[in-house]
């Protein structure tokens, strides 16, 4: 078994959508920066590549790449998926915490579960969303996401 670690965090920016493991969430502001700012993806992303000992994101896809500005970050997910498999191995599950002061996820995680879990081709009773506000942290202007994942040979 592989397990891999991601973490990553984005600004939250007015006028632009909200999307968080590429379900858009009705709220004022987005994240900006790298792509369409899906904080959640990325480390996932991240997470998968860790666990082959992969390239990371940032070196697949740079940031100051213009082709990957508000790119959908499906793609990357995609990209590192291929990459599991490649090196023979697959999911088995996923956790994550996710660290923003607003809008609240709990309405939102099942749907965010369902999607994150059909992107990575697993049950969603293999994909745990949480989150947390960020007490104390003075990071209430960014989205922070911790991801594990544990993958398994095929
Ligand atoms: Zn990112």
């Amino acid at each position: 078994m592989r397990i891999g670690y991601g973490w990553d965090s984005h600004e939250f920016k007015p006028g632009i959508p909200l999307k968080l493991g590429g379900v858009t969430l009705p709220h004022d502001k987005g994240l900006g920066g790298h792509s369409d700012g899906d904080v959640l993806l990325h480390a996932i992303t991240d997470a998968l590549l860790g666990a082959i000992a992969g390239p990371d994101i940032g070196a697949l896809f740079p940031p100051s790449d213009p082709q990957w500005k508000n790119a959908d970050s499906a793609m990357f997910l995609r990209e590192a998926l291929q990459r599991v498999r490649a090196a023979g191995y697959e999911i088995l599950n996923l956790d994550s915490t996710l660290i923003l002061s607003a809008p609240k996820i709990g309405p939102h995680a099942d749907a965010i579960r369902k999607h994150v879990a059909e992107l990575c081709g697993i049950p969603s009773d293999r994909v745990g969303i949480k989150a947390k506000t960020p007490e104390g942290m003075g990071t209430e202007n960014a989205a922070i996401a911790n991801v594990v994942v544990l993958l398994t040979r095929c």
